[in-house]
C-alpha cells in the first residue's frame, strides 16, 4: 500500500493552522453585527487576527490544538491497520514541528505522551469502507474547553419541563448554552443529535459538525429548528468570549438517529469558534485538500 503519511501530515496542519473559509466568513460577519468599540467587537477582531496570523505562520489557531478526530472512507483494498499508523506517525510529526501541542495524557498519572499517541483512542480514528477508488479523511480538532461544556439529556427531563418533541429538544438545548455561559469559547456552533442511544447519540452530535456551517439541512423539521436555535441563542446575550453582544453561535447543525421507544436522547456538541475542520481527498496518486 502507498505511504501517504507526508499528505496526513499536511491535512493537520492545514486543520490546526488555518481555519475553514466558512467559519472565517460567519466570524467576520458576527463581527460586523456587533457595536464599533463594544468588547464583542474588539474580541472578535483579536480571534480574526489570531486566524490570519496563523495562518501566514503554519502556528496553531489557538493554544489548545485539541482532540485528532479522524474518518477514514477508503476504498476496498486498504489496510485499516497501515493506514492507522501512517496516521499516528503523521500525527506524531505534526506534534515535533509544533502544529499540535503534546495534548494526550495518562488518564490516571496524568504524564503527558508527548507526541499525541495514547492506546486507541488517540487519536481518534474511525474508518468505514466505501465504493470507488477514491480515499476521503475528514479530521476535526475539538478543543477541551467547548468540549467540556457537551451535554446529554435524557427526555422527559421535568426540571427543565422538555418533553419528547421538538419543543423538548429546543428547552434542553438552549439550557446547555445558558450553562456554557462564559466556557467553550463562544461564538460557538452547535452540533446536536437527537435520538440513539447514549453513545450513538454523542457521537452522531460530533459527527454532524463536519458538515459546512451554512449548509441546508435535507430534513425540513429539522432545518427549521436549527434556524430557530440559532436565533434563540443568540437572544440570550452571552456573546463572544462571553461579553456580551449578538453572536453566541455561528450556526446550529442537527441530525437524528433511530432510538428505541423507551429512549429519547439528546446530545449537544459545543464547537468553539476554533472550529477546525479539514477534508483531504486522494485518487490516482493525487491528493486535494478542502
Ligand atoms: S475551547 Fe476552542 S478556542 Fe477555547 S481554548 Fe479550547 S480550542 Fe481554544
Amino acid at each position: 500500500m502507498v505511504d501517504i503519511t507526508e499528505h496526513f501530515l499536511e491535512l493537520v496542519r492545514l486543520a490546526a493552522t488555518d481555519l475553514p473559509p466558512d467559519v472565517e466568513i460567519s466570524l467576520t460577519q458576527a463581527l460586523e453585527r456587533e457595536k464599533t468599540g463594544s468588547a464583542a467587537r474588539g474580541a472578535l477582531e483579536t480571534i480574526l487576527k489570531n486566524v490570519e496570523i496563523a495562518r501566514r505562520d503554519s502556528t496553531p489557531i489557538c493554544q489548545d490544538t485539541g482532540t485528532p478526530i479522524f474518518y477514514v472512507y477508503y476504498p476496498e483494498g486498504w489496510s485499516t491497520r497501515r493506514l492507522r499508523a501512517q496516521i499516528e506517525s503523521a500525527v506524531a510529526k505534526a506534534t515535533q514541528r509544533t502544529y499540535l501541542r503534546p495534548n494526550s495524557v495518562d488518564p490516571l498519572s496524568g504524564k503527558n505522551s508527548g507526541d499525541n499517541l495514547g492506546g486507541n483512542y488517540f487519536p481518534t480514528i474511525h474508518f468505514e469502507e466505501v465504493e470507488g477508488d477514491t480515499l476521503t479523511v475528514d479530521l476535526m480538532l475539538k478543543g477541551g474547553g467547548c468540549e467540556n461544556v457537551g451535554a446529554q439529556y435524557s427526555l422527559p427531563n421535568t426540571a427543565l419541563g422538555a418533553g419528547r418533541d421538538l419543543t423538548g429538544v429546543r428547552k434542553v438545548v438552549l439550557d446547555a448554552v445558558h450553562k456554557a455561559q462564559g466556557k467553550g469559547c463562544a461564538p460557538g456552533i452547535l452540533g446536536i443529535a437527537i435520538g440513539g442511544d447514549r453513545g450513538s447519540s454523542y457521537l452522531a452530535s460530533k459527527e454532524v459538525l463536519f458538515g459546512k456551517i451554512a449548509e441546508d439541512n435535507s430534513d425540513p423539521q429539522l432545518a427549521e429548528l436549527e434556524t430557530r436555535l440559532t436565533e434563540e441563542a443568540n437572544q440570550l446575550g452571552i456573546g463572544p468570549m462571553g461579553f456580551g453582544g449578538q453572536t453566541t453561535v455561528l450556526g446550529t447543525k442537527i441530525t437524528s438517529l433511530n432510538r428505541l421507544p423507551a429512549s429519547y436522547f439528546v446530545s449537544v456538541s459545543y464547537m468553539c469558534w476554533a472550529y477546525r475542520r479539514r477534508r483531504m481527498i486522494f485518487k490516482d496518486g493525487e491528493v486535494q485538500y478542502e
